[in-house]
């Protein structure tokens, strides 16, 4: 969930750049596991919905083995599923599956290779190109941003107001507070968790053999990221989706491809499935909720593309595109979900909608 906007602008804006406070990584998260159908189950962090958080875990059982989508953000988060994992799983641990590069799903994955030395990591082709890259700048510049991001926010806490500068309620202040505890422990473990890259390249689509039971990692197009990988269980009618859904609030991002978003997850939901496991948040039974999406993301690539072949600017895109029928929807009138939908929607997507429209449109000229 956390990508570099949030924590650059964070950081940009701190009024104490660089004060030392990462206080919170003495807080131990928690996880509960749900079974979903024989042989798998999703772990979830015991978090309420806030600026970021680890992702859901899924867990697939096989005789031959057992395979897990996603590792954490922190060391001490990744043992904590991997004690979860155990609980469940009735074979070693021999896949693991990262759904895309942001530190967040991936972070964990060394812990994981200490445990299960054999143990083979999936990435898309795409995802492997941008880890050692756009991810080990943005892990580096997260990890600069942590002490500001941190004064920042207690700060915030303190005066009682939120992002914005308004007052705020006790929910997003507890947001906050949860916030500095995860960025914390993500900067006290990182010597733990020297990013590994995967070992495993998938382009369009690849076949697990559990043993007595298949998943299928496939790929669907740019969406939350260029290389966003899905795991399907076919006899469980289950899809990860990583962070292509995300709860409550969608995460489309400086690193993500708004304009090409909503017919990935055209795709991605014409694959049959009865229940929908998003990158963060509760399972979904219904498609509700990413057909909201995708009706949001078709609004944002057709509203700022015939407004920029107009001729118009990203500044007045900015303040015309508001999505307020949007906000409505997803962020209702909660002030956390408010500060989120501004975030994570508005702030990153519509300006990342106009510059690769942009850089399309240069692209196709002779
Ligand atoms: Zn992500």
């Amino acid at each position: 969930m956390i990508f570099p906007g949030l924590l650059v602008s964070l950081a940009l804006c701190s009024p104490f750049p660089g004060a030392a406070h990462t206080s919170g990584q003495d807080s131990v998260p928690t996880f509960s596991t749900q079974r979903l159908a024989e042989g798998v189950f999703v772990i979830r962090a015991n978090e309420p919905p806030g600026l970021g958080g680890d992702p859901n875990a899924l867990v697939v059982v096989g005789r031959a083995g057992t395979l897990v989508v996603d590792a954490q953000f922190s060391a001490t988060s990744t043992s904590a599923v991997m004690v979860e994992v155990r609980k469940v799983a009735s074979s070693p641990v021999r896949w693991l599956v990262n759904t895309h590069w942001h530190d967040d799903h991936v972070s964990g994955n060394g812990v994981w290779r200490q445990a299960y030395p054999s143990i083979e990591i999936f990435g898309h082709r795409h995802m492997l190109e941008d880890m050692p890259k756009a991810g080990a700048a943005n892990r580096a510049g997260m990890l600069k941003s942590v002490p500001g991001t941190s004064a920042f926010l207690r700060e915030r806490e303190a005066a009682g107001t939120g992002i914005d500068g308004k007052p705020t309620d006790a929910v997003e202040l507890r947001a906050y507070a949860a916030y500095r505890a995860l960025i914390g422990r993500f900067a006290a473990e990182s010597l733990l968790t020297v990013p590994v890259l995967p070992d495993r390249v998938v382009d369009d689509s690849l076949a697990i053999d559990l043993g007595g039971r298949r998943v299928m990692l496939r790929y669907f197009g740019p969406a939350h990221t260029r290389g966003d990988l899905v795991v399907e269980v076919p006899d469980a009618g289950v899809l990860a989706v990583g962070d292509i859904v995300s709860w409550p609030v969608p995460l489309i991002g400086t690193t993500s491809f708004p304009r090409e978003y909503g017919l990935t997850l055209d795709r991605l939901l014409a694959v049959p499935h009865r229940q929908l496991v998003p990158g963060h948040g509760p399972v979904l039974a219904s498609d509700e909720y990413p057909r909201q999406m995708r009706r949001m993301l078709g609004h944002i690539r057709t509203a700022v593309d015939s407004m920029r072949l107009a001729g118009d600017s990203l500044g007045q895109v900015q303040r015309t595109v508001r999505l307020d029928e949007y906000r409505r929807l997803f962020a209702r009138d909660d002030r956390l979900l408010n500060t989120l939908f501004s975030n994570y929607v508005v702030q990153s997507a519509i300006p990342k909608a106009y510059a690769d429209g942009a850089s399309a449109a240069a692209a196709q000229r002779p």
